[in-house]
């Protein structure tokens, strides 16, 4: 086994699910895949295709096994190392990072919030403090520790870090004992560190076990920071307990309605998700060469969607909780019973098989970032109908050239082997859109044509972990 091993066939998988992408938006925009043989061979042939790759990275020399181990220790190490930096030997000497739990938005977003204060305290070296200690929740009136572990021993009083008395941020070289972080948005001189930035500490092992490592990382953060109490822990389980996990695939449904639409996304009908439901379980039939009974856990916002999902597709068994959307609905979303709802639903879209759901919607993107550190190489487990993966406030995410590009037509751009292409997007049809770095011209490239250029930075808490 190498690194170099594992990056060629995971580059080679993609590569695979890339020209699937391709061929599969011809055929279906041209309503082929019903009656034409060609199409229905193609893609038969294609999803053998991804059964085999698949199969050749998960069961040859029970890799998959070997991957999930080596993930699970290297999160230990993490795990460890970061509820050090939150147990310091002395809260009144340890260097404190202030962070106001209130963003004032949807659960994702609080919780990505967080994780980005964490981040921060995580690349200068600090212990994470609330300001406030949490207390006060625009989501629960019993503060942070209503669902989850507190943060680490440290607290407001003990660490002597009132919000008076810290200084403002000025960025990761300032010495201040006590400082205080404004939000993302406005952040001036960011860490090197932050999203989807990972350490060279562990670079090798990373980029040796898992498919995208920029995910796994942010995942540890998210991973520390969800830890639940018992009352949640409790919720969790008993909703775990109704849905047969473990007992033959399911694909996990994020449906993102109301408010969303029109405003930061647009609408997608339940039949483009079953869509490609229908395709990864035929995938899986073909891969374990069996006939599997179909089932979707469902999670959203709309709880129309359920009888829709039960009356559209009767061969589907449907699980998820109706009286959960109809609470997120009800633009109830900053009581107890919202945000026990919301995280029972993204702690179950994280105990699926495979995800069908917008990555625009950060409910989607946190079931997506759990996923990687409960399952081990999960990177791949995946289909988002807009976005690719993101974090908001990352740094610009940039690929290379792996082959130089003549444009076929004016929405494309030119490239050379081996320029920087920075990323918008990810059409999945064979298209992304994005900017050449060199040049400054925009627009659409075949995605085969470019590869990740992985941001991997010294990371120093990481030293020796
Ligand atoms: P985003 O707006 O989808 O990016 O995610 P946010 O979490 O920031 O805000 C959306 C809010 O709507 C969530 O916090 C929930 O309160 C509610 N919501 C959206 N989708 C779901 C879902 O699938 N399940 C549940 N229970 N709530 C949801």
């Amino acid at each position: 086994y190498s690194k170099d091993h594992e990056v060629g066939r995971r580059w080679l998988d993609t590569n695979i699910k890339e020209l699937y992408f391709y061929l599969f938006k011809h055929f279906d925009s041209n309503n082929a895949t019903l009656n034409d043989p060609f199409a229905n061979r193609t893609m038969e042939q294609l999803f053998a295709l991804m059964a085999e790759s698949y199969n050749f990275g998960e069961s040859v020399d029970n890799a998959a096994l070997w991957h999930r181990q080596s993930l699970g220790n290297l999160t230990n190490r993490i795990q460890k190392r970061l509820e050090e930096l939150q147990n310091p030997s002395d809260c009144s000497k340890a260097k404190i990072l202030l962070c106001d739990l209130n963003k004032g938005c949807g659960f994702g977003c609080q919780l990505h919030h967080v994780a980005y204060c964490f981040f921060i305290a995580a690349a200068t070296e600090r212990t994470l403090v609330f300001e406030g200690d949490g207390k006060a929740w625009r989501y629960s009136n019993k503060g942070w520790e209503a669902a989850f572990l507190p943060l680490g021993k440290c607290n407001q009083a003990n660490s002597a870090a009132s919000r008076k008395e810290s200084k403002p941020w000025l960025g990761p070289e300032q010495t201040d004992r006590v400082v205080f972080l404004p939000i993302v948005d406005g952040l001036s001189r960011r860490p090197k560190q932050m999203p989807l930035a990972f350490p060279k500490q562990f670079a090798d092992e990373l980029l040796t076990h898992h498919n995208n490592p920029s995910v796994y990382f942010v995942s540890q953060f998210i991973w520390y920071l969800m830890r639940s109490n018992s009352v949640l822990e409790k919720a969790i389980s008993d909703a775990a307990a109704k849905i047969p996990f473990g007992k033959g695939p399911i694909v996990g449904l994020q449906i993102r309605r109301t408010d969303k639409i029109g405003t930061e996304a647009a609408f997608h009908g339940l039949d483009e998700y079953m869509k490609w439901t229908e395709h990864w379980f035929r995938i899986e039939e073909l891969r374990n060469d069996t006939t599997l009974q179909r089932k979707v856990f469902i999670a959203t916002d709309e709880p129309k969607v359920f009888k829709e999902a039960r009356d559209k597709y009767p061969h589907y068994e449907i699980y998820g909780d109706s009286s959960i959307a109809e609470t997120a609905q009800m633009n109830s979303r900053y009581t107890d019973s919202s945000l026990f709802g919301v995280v029972i639903d993204i702690q179950m879209l994280s105990r699926c098989d495979y995800l069908v759901c917008t990555f625009s919607s950060q409910v989607c993107r946190m079931g997506f970032e759990l996923m990687q550190v409960r399952v081990g190489d999960a990177g791949h487990r995946f289909h988002s109908l807009d976005d690719i993966y993101y974090y908001g406030g990352q740094h610009s995410h940039d690929e290379i050239a792996v082959l130089s590009h003549v444009p076929a037509s004016k929405d494309e751009f030119a490239f050379k082997k081996g320029e920087t292409i920075g990323i918008a997007g990810n059409h999945w049809d064979g298209f992304s859109k994005g900017q050449n770095k060199q040049t400054g011209d925009n627009g659409l490239y075949p995605s085969y044509k470019t590869r990740e250029n992985w941001r991997i930075v010294d990371f120093p808490i990481f030293n020796g972990v």
